[in-house]
């Protein structure tokens, strides 16, 4: 994602009651404080400006939503769309996903959505790559039982890296393909902002859906 420093997102963002803050005390109380239902609460993380998850929260009702994006002046676009859309089961936190674990409890997470997530390319920033073993452990650590990372790419190296090391952290993959558009998996898909920018220069999408290790939860 280009940073520009965007006048005012700072203010916006920091304004906006779409943007929750203190997050560390929404632990544990996300469905009682924030959206006061049980309905699970699924995350994207990096979503950008937000497409895929407005679209999926008009789509889904009955599913509460939570995108973290750690740039603000990236944000700032998201609270734009968020604000045109009647939706009452989707908030944003502006932080960064290292610290998850800060921010959900165990199992209080029910699915994990990451699209065209920054490749890292060098070597010495692979734990940076939110499809790192680092991060799936984080992931296990706030999954729910049944829950899942649906994991979408352009870049071939960054998907090859991903099933490595789910394979290597016990994750089982559920489903792959290596060329969405053509795959079963695309029905239903919603496009990302990225995606629809690589899907219009011919490029193939890739996509993975992994299952936590059996048990992993308790750890
Ligand atoms: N998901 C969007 C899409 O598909 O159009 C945006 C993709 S963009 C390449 C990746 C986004 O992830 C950027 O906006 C970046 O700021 C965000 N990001 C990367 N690492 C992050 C982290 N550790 N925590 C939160 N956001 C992160």
């Amino acid at each position: 994602m280009r940073l520009k420093n965007v006048p005012g997102a700072r203010e916006a963002v920091d304004a906006s009651p779409l943007v929750l803050k203190n997050a560390e005390d929404l632990k544990g109380r996300w469905s009682s404080q924030v959206f006061g239902n049980s309905h699970p609460v699924h995350l994207e993380i990096g979503m950008g400006k937000g497409r895929f998850l407005t679209a999926l929260a008009l789509r889904n009702p009955d599913v509460n939503y939570v995108g973290i994006e750690k740039y603000t002046s990236v944000l700032y676009r998201a609270v734009q769309r968020r604000e045109e859309a009647e939706l009452s089961n989707l908030f944003y936190l502006n932080e960064d996903a290292e610290k998850l674990e800060s921010f959900f409890g165990p199992g209080e997470v029910g699915r994990i959505y990451l699209n065209f997530s920054d490749p890292w390319p060098k070597d010495r920033h692979h734990k940076r790559r939110l499809t790192s073993r680092e991060f799936l452990q984080r992931y296990v650590r706030v999954l729910a039982p049944g829950g899942a990372v649906e994991f979408k790419t352009d870049n071939r190296n960054l998907f090859a890296f991903s099933l490595e090391e789910a394979e290597a952290s016990g994750w089982t993959v559920a489903d792959i393909t290596w060329d969405l558009r053509k795959s079963p998996m695309y029905e239903g898909n919603i496009m990302t902002e990225y995606e629809e920018k690589f899907s219009l220069l011919g490029e193939k999408i890739m996509k993975m859906i992994l299952l936590p290790p059996a048990g992993a939860e308790v750890l």
